[in-house]
């Protein structure tokens, strides 16, 4: 039997690059206190071993609570007034923002500088939008789905600068945009859609359609892994869903030749691996 990774599984390239910053800072300060603004990821294990560490998660309200430290900001960025708030409360920053978000806040930033105004595409309360349009300094206004461009409220002799969420689905992405334009309004369209979402779903649906048993490591409140969960069951009807590796109680018959095993964007490596060596040394 042969057990098979997916390409793409686990954590993206702006996640890994944020979890290395912050084991790089408890390495490197090992007398201060470290903090991550909001959880890191959203994986209760990573986080719970993090603060093992030393190394607490906090919400905005504590901020002034706390007698300053190594604030390092997560990958979905936050906004240019938080970022001042944090360094005014004495706070070192270490921005872990993805470099892929923060291209996103430069061209806003620079949008802004010019006198244009601003469209974000994606949703209005994901913490990475939220960042977004606290980088702008112009009015700006964020389309959910096609029916808000209705509602766009700059005149159409005005310039218009275009973002989107970097995980907002790019047909959709593309759809609104030629919406916008066929309505007359005059847009400087940037496409900021990062694929690793899309590259680690159609990986796992590849893997999926070739495997006998499908094993999806991820968060139960984890919607990306939950998609993939999705996905992976449409082509493999045995097709599991797993935190860890003791939620796993696999049966395998003899004429199972391919288990697959892909995972959500939050699942550490450490998890994919154990459960990847249990199939390999148990079947
Ligand atoms: Fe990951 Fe892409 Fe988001 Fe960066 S922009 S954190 S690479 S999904």
């Amino acid at each position: 039997m042969e057990c098979r990774l997916a390409e793409h599984a686990g954590f993206c390239f702006g996640v890994r690059r944020a979890m290395e910053t912050v084991y790089k800072q408890i390495e490197e300060n090992p007398e201060t206190p470290i903090y991550t603004y909001g959880p890191i990821i959203h994986n209760d294990e990573v986080v719970k071993e993090l603060l093992s560490k030393g190394v607490r998660a906090i919400e905005d309200d504590e901020l002034d609570t706390l007698d300053g430290g190594i604030m390092i900001i997560r990958s979905h960025g936050v906004p240019k007034a938080t970022e001042e708030r944090i360094k005014s409360r004495g706070f070192k920053v270490v921005d872990a923002t993805c470099p892929f978000v923060k291209k996103i806040h430069r061209t806003v930033e620079k949008a802004g500088a010019e006198g244009k105004n601003v469209i974000i595409i994606g949703s209005r309360e994901h913490p990475e939008v939220q960042g977004i349009i606290g980088w702008c300094s112009t009015p700006f206004y964020v389309i959910e789905d096609i029916s808000d461009v209705e509602n766009i409220p700059f005149g159409k002799d005005s310039e218009i600068h275009l973002v989107s969420q970097t995980t907002y689905n790019l047909l959709k992405f593309k759809e609104i945009v030629d919406y916008i334009e066929k309505k007359g309004y005059y847009i400087n369209v940037v496409n900021t859609i990062c694929n690793a979402t899309e590259e680690r779903q159609s990986a796992a649906m590849e893997l999926a359609k070739a495997a006998d048993c499908m094993i999806v490591i991820g968060g139960k409140n984890s919607s990306n892994s939950r998609k993939l969960y999705d996905i992976c069951s449409r082509e493999c009807a045995n097709t599991h869903f797993i935190q860890t590796l003791d939620d796993l109680h696999l049966e395998l018959s003899k004429s199972v030749g391919l288990v697959g095993i892909t995972a959500g964007a939050s699942t550490p490596n450490n998890i994919i691996e154990e459960v990847q060596n249990y199939v390999r040394n148990e079947f």
